[in-house]
Formats: C-alpha cells, sequence, structure tokens
C-alpha cells in the first residue's frame, strides 16, 4: 500500500477549533468581541470571567454540545443544524450529573438564534453550550455545589478536503464504561478518555484512534461514532455499546433506511471485522463524514474513501445546508 502523509491539519481543524488551520479560517474574526450567554445575559466574550477555583475546572464536573451552524450562500441563510436534538442530549447530559439547566431545549435553541445573529455570523460556525459546576470549592461531588451555564459560538470553517480517507489505529486506550462514566452523557471529564486514544493515534502519525469497550467490541472513534459496511449493509454498535447517542449517526441512519431504503444493524462490531469491512466510516458534528482507508496497517476496502461514504458525505452536506426539502425541518434559520 502506498504511504499516505496524515491529513494532520484537517484532524487538527475538526477537533481542535484551537489549530492554526482554525485560526485561519475566522481571520478578520475578534473572539474577545464576540457575543456571548454567561450568566444568564448577553455578554462580551472579553467581560466573561471565571474563577481559579471552579470545580468543573479541578474535577470535570461539566456537560457540553458542539453543535454547527451552516452558511448557505444561494439562500443568504445561516442553518443551525438539530439544535433541539443538541439541547435535548445536553438536558439528559445534566440529568445524569444531577445538574440544574433552568433553560428549556426550545428556549435555548433560540438563545444560540440570538447569539449568531448577534455576532451577525454569515459564515459556517460552531456552537458550544456548557452546563458547569461553578462553586469555588473543594471536595469531590455533585451535590450542594452551584450550576452555571454558557453558550459561545465561534466561525468554523467549511473544509472541503474530504477526499483523502482517514488513517486509524485501535486504541490501546479502552472506552469508558457506562457504570464507570457515562459514555452516552456528554461530560466534559471523560473526554480525556477521547483525548488520551487521539494523542496516543496523533503520535503515531495517525489521523484518528478507534476506541474499544472493556469486552474488546467497538465502540467508537475518539469523538466520532463509528460504521462499517458489509455487503450492502450499514452496520453500527448499539447504543448500549458505551457509544456517545450521536446526532450524525442518527441523521445517517435515518437517510441510509428511509431514502436509500439499504439494510442497516445495530449489533456489536467485532476489532478484525474493521480490517475486512468493504467501508468504515466515523462520523460526528466535527468530524462531519468521513471514510477511513487504513486501520492498523491494514488497507480497509481500496484504501480511499469508499462509493457509499462518498455519497452520504455529498447528501449530509447539502442536507445540513437546508438543500433537502425533506430534512429541512432539521435545519433551523438564523435570519
Ligand atoms: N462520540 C463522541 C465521543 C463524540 O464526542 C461525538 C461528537 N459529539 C460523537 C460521538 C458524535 O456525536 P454527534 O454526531 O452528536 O456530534
Amino acid at each position: 500500500m502506498a504511504a499516505q502523509e496524515p491529513r494532520r491539519d484537517l484532524a487538527e481543524l475538526l477537533f481542535d477549533p484551537h489549530s492554526a488551520a482554525a485560526a485561519e479560517m475566522s481571520r478578520g474574526f475578534d473572539q474577545d468581541e464576540a457575543w456571548v450567554f454567561y450568566q444568564g445575559e448577553q455578554r462580551r466574550y472579553r467581560d466573561s470571567r471565571i474563577g481559579l477555583m471552579t470545580h468543573a475546572l479541578h474535577y470535570g464536573t461539566a456537560c457540553f454540545e458542539g453543535i454547527r451552524a451552516y452558511w448557505n450562500p444561494e439562500r443568504e441563510q445561516l442553518y443551525i443544524f438539530r439544535p433541539l436534538d443538541h439541547f435535548q442530549r445536553l438536558h439528559q447530559s445534566a440529568s445524569i450529573l444531577r445538574m440544574e439547566l433552568p433553560y428549556s431545549a426550545e428556549e435555548l435553541v433560540e438563545t444560540s438564534i440570538q447569539l449568531l445573529r448577534r455576532n451577525q455570523f454569515r459564515t459556517d460556525t460552531y456552537i458550544r453550550p456548557l452546563v458547569y459546576k461553578s462553586s469555588q470549592e473543594i471536595g469531590v461531588r455533585l451535590h450542594n455545589l452551584e450550576d452555571s451555564f454558557l453558550i459561545y459560538t465561534q466561525p468554523f470553517g467549511e473544509y472541503h478536503e474530504r477526499t483523502r480517507a482517514l488513517r486509524c489505529m485501535v486504541s490501546t486506550w479502552r472506552r469508558v464504561d457506562d457504570n464507570a462514566a457515562p459514555a452516552r452523557a456528554k461530560i466534559s471529564g471523560i473526554y480525556i478518555n477521547s483525548a488520551l486514544a487521539k494523542t496516543e493515534a496523533f503520535e503515531n502519525g495517525l489521523d484518528e484512534a478507534i476506541v474499544l469497550g472493556q469486552d474488546g467490541h467497538v465502540c467508537e472513534g475518539s469523538a466520532e461514532n463509528l460504521f462499517i459496511i458489509r455487503k450492502g449493509t450499514l452496520i453500527t454498535p448499539p447504543v448500549s455499546d458505551n457509544i456517545l447517542e450521536g446526532i450524525t449517526r442518527a441523521t445517517l441512519m435515518q437517510y441510509w433506511t428511509e431514502d436509500l431504503g439499504l439494510p442497516l444493524v445495530e449489533r456489536p462490531i467485532d476489532r478484525t471485522e474493521l480490517y475486512i469491512a468493504d467501508e468504515v466510516i466515523l462520523c460526528g458534528t466535527g468530524a462531519q463524514i468521513s471514510g477511513v482507508g487504513e486501520i492498523d496497517h491494514r488497507q480497509v476496502g481500496d484504501g480511499k474513501v469508499g462509493p457509499f461514504t462518498r455519497q452520504l458525505d455529498e447528501v449530509y452536506n447539502r442536507l445540513v445546508r437546508g438543500e433537502i426539502e425533506k430534512y429541512r425541518e432539521w435545519c433551523t434559520p438564523v435570519y
């Protein structure tokens, strides 16, 4: 197999909004001047400060969402993709952490719209809400602590280089187990699991990590859900296999079964099925739809982005920009 350079620039861009590539895309944007939602009101980013002793900073007692808004230049419209689903999941994460989120999912969609409008974004944008234990005190626990909430938004440009397949490894790190730290909840502290796996892959010169559960079955990527395709069947681990119940995952599953009318199975996936699959796909709000061309030095398919993956990527890109009538209700217009 021909050696390929790791797609580090893309990987950094997709998963690190503070990377050099992301900075290039948000040129001319001054984060300090941006409007955020903090302590119940819209404020400038520069006027929003968090104390050194904040509980969440020390113990990871916070949960968050990653939401994208997509600019459609023809319609001159910015669409937030499935914001209600994201804020409902935030409520679920908060409830698992016994946190108070005093706004309904609907109110949070409205707040996000107002923020994007006030920031006058006319480009692809990332929305980051965070619920966190804000008490400034020592002591690991969830009870008897104050909860706070913030949202910030940031330009997060489209990246067109989605033609090259990712090179991956199966991580030596295992996915957190539901009875230890629930992967189903998007909890800040749990992301140390993702960070260990991601950096291990990066330091091995690869693009991304695939993480197994304690029982050795495939869970997901470091920040993406995983699909394999075998003989025209889309296969993905069930939600009881320590995965985040991804919104991109749900989107692809619905499109696959309803629009393409093709078979889908949710079942445990063995590690070696990754090696012999026709196609392997990683998907998520950040990663969008990424084809995998290599895992543990074995070529997947023909080593390139597979035909189904290409098709799903192309459809997803139109779908999130409000270009597919059937799915336009998932795209919340900002203007
Ligand atoms: N798994 C993990 C661990 C993630 O961080 C993400 C990104 N949020 C996903 C899966 C994909 O979820 P979604 O499609 O809802 O972004």
